[in-house]
């Protein structure tokens, strides 16, 4: 999934558990979940440039609706474990094939399943989950 995807519904557990250890372990946990479904998923650095800005975007617009610690600290741990992946991915020069056995967390090293759908509907299912996210997010901080 894409990192504002996990960004987003780590944000929601997070704000919904109201505690920061809580928030950390339920961003985590929202990530294998979130990696089980099928999804499309980029390789391109300007694609992760994108979603890096998004989730910055998302963060901004968060914390002006009145997120908290809570809800940052699970939106950022949804997306920490993708910081391998970005970190293999420009360690490789985009050819991830050869670095899996690198990889620490289990939707990324095959020990849970990882789901895969082309776009267009890779896309849409990702856009349904942020789409259906902040509908709730929004319901509870305003
Ligand atoms: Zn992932």
């Amino acid at each position: 999934m894409y990192a504002v995807t996990h960004f987003t519904v780590g944000l929601m557990l997070g704000q919904a558990a109201g505690n920061p250890y809580a928030a950390f372990a339920l961003g985590l946990a929202s990530h294998v979940i979130l990696d089980a479904i099928p999804h499309s998923d980029y390789s391109k650095t300007i694609h992760g440039i994108a979603d890096f800005v998004a989730v910055m975007a998302a963060c901004y617009v968060s914390v002006r609706l009145g997120a908290g610690a809570s809800g940052l600290v699970g939106g950022f741990s949804g997306v920490l474990p993708d910081l391998e992946v970005a970190i293999a991915h420009l360690r490789s020069g985009g050819d991830l094939s050869a670095q899996k056995c690198r990889f620490f967390f289990p939707s990324h090293t095959g020990l849970v399943r990882h789901g895969r759908l082309r776009p267009p509907w890779g896309i849409v299912t990702q856009i349904a989950a942020v789409g259906a996210v902040w509908a709730v997010l929004s319901g509870s901080l305003i």
